[in-house]
């Protein structure tokens, strides 16, 4: 019997220290694989660690994000101005962007479109969706010849849309209508998530489309952990109040080195720092990158 018993006891013991090897192995490839092999790694492929990346990438005087999904798939928010477009490819290049499944190109003015017709052309492209806004810019004319000669998909972004590639989920808010006065106001606003992880993209949406969004939506549908600050952080955009809906932990401005419109202004900047939201800028910072496990963003130093 006790034989037996000790028998038991010993298979138990082993069943137990199994069973804490297999824990332990575990959480060590779960650390390994989160927190350090991307920083070993850097994120020079594409990722395959659950993470999204997030790129505002410094193309001078405009605006460029790419968004890379956790199993490699592409999302491009705007595609800078003709002057940045050789940095964009080379940049799009370096990250092995062979695809991108959405293009969404927030209006049409030259610094946020006029890159993209070189994007089309050079990398395949699913989907490209638009503002309502009058498409009558050069740049956008160039846009819609790229869309017809490659064959790309295009649409108008339409509140209440929503765009799930693989797992990166952009929930169009705005604009309802088009503003034929300003093109501005025409811009595309969506909020892209990732687990419980939030983003807002406002392109150069001024005070009265935040105005117009504020009074459409609340904390729940505006609520986000990072902002690309609109229009550049003008102040004509940026409002307390739009600020203080979303309450994100960090803010982007994505403007050109000694930019002749003195953006991010100093009226942002200030807002900014009174809520205690960190400021990045890819006038300053160069192209500002961010991992994000679902829950929380991380910046990553590249350059
Ligand atoms: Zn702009």
């Amino acid at each position: 019997m006790a034989k037996k018993k000790n028998r038991r006891g010993n298979s138990l013991k082993n069943g137990f220290s199994k069973l804490a090897v297999s824990l332990l192995l575990v959480a060590v490839s779960y650390i390994f694989a989160n927190y350090i092999y991307p920083h070993f790694s850097g994120i020079e492929t594409i990722s395959e660690d659950g993470r999204m990346q997030v790129h505002f990438i410094d193309v001078g005087q405009g605006d460029a994000t790419l968004i890379v999904t956790p199993n490699g798939k592409h999302i491009l928010i705007d595609a800078g101005p003709g002057s940045g477009e050789l940095d964009l490819m080379a940049y799009l290049k370096r990250y092995e962007v062979k695809s991108i499944e959405l293009m969404i190109l927030s209006h049409p003015h030259e610094d946020h479109i006029g890159g993209a017709d070189r994007v089309l052309t050079s990398i395949k492209t699913e989907k490209v969706l638009v503002s309502p806004a009058p498409g009558t810019t050069d740049s956008f004319e160039k846009v819609l010849d790229a869309i017809d000669a490659t064959g790309s998909a295009i649409e108008v972004a339409i509140p209440g849309a929503i765009y799930d590639i693989d797992g990166v989920v952009v929930h169009i808010l705005a604009p309802a209508a088009a503003d034929e006065e300003n093109l501005n106001n025409d811009s595309i606003i969506c909020r892209v998530d990732y687990g419980k992880a939030k983003m807002i993209f406002s392109g150069d949406a001024e005070k009265e489309a935040e105005v117009a969004l504020l009074a459409a939506y609340g904390t729940k549908e505006l609520d986000c952990d990072l902002f690309k600050l609109g229009h550049h952080g003008s102040y004509t955009s940026n409002t307390a109040e739009f600020l203080d809906t979303m309450t994100p932990k960090y803010a982007v401005a994505c403007c050109g080195e000694g930019n002749e419109y003195g953006h991010p202004h100093s009226e942002v900047r200030k807002l900014l720092s009174e809520r205690g939201i960190q400021l990045w800028r890819t006038d300053k910072d160069g192209s500002v990158v961010f991992l994000c496990n679902g829950l929380e963003f991380e910046y990553i130093k590249t350059e």
